[in-house]
């Protein structure tokens, strides 16, 4: 049995006072084992809330993002990746940039677009435009 409780999550740098930001998915509130493209999801609200619990005790913060597309751009150039396929089999988790001759897991490259979103979102005050909804038609 642990005799101290840590105060504290993630970086254990000493010299790090910083809260840990986190980007939580707009699109999965309220889908806890929702199939998506075949897939089950996972409890993400039991995430979501403890997450919430941790911000109001100012642990942490939690920024909720539109996830619009962070999982088909990617996010080194910005271009669209396309999925692969292996065997007349497509991975769903694994996306390919023909630009960067890359492949990405999604959710990494989605991760990495949230990153990107949040961050300009407090730097500039937009949301970076390869990751915008198209305007809606009139
Ligand atoms: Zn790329």
């Amino acid at each position: 049995m642990r005799l101290v409780k840590s105060l504290h999550h993630g970086n254990r740098d000493p010299g790090y006072h910083g809260l840990p930001l986190i980007a939580f998915g707009t699109g999965m509130m309220g889908r806890n084992h929702v199939h998506i493209s075949g897939h089950t999801t996972g409890l993400t609200d039991v995430v979501r809330n403890h997450l919430l619990v941790r911000d109001a005790r100012t642990l942490l913060v939690v920024a909720h993002t539109d996830e619009y597309f962070t999982s088909q751009r990617c996010n080194l150039c910005q271009n669209q990746l396309r999925s692969v396929r292996r065997n007349g089999v497509t991975l769903y988790p694994v996306k390919h940039c023909g630009h960067c001759n890359i492949s990405w897991n999604r959710n990494a490259n989605a991760s990495n677009n949230m990153f990107n979103i949040l961050f300009n979102q407090l730097t500039i005050g937009a949301r970076p435009g390869y990751l915008c909804r198209p305007p809606p038609q009139p």
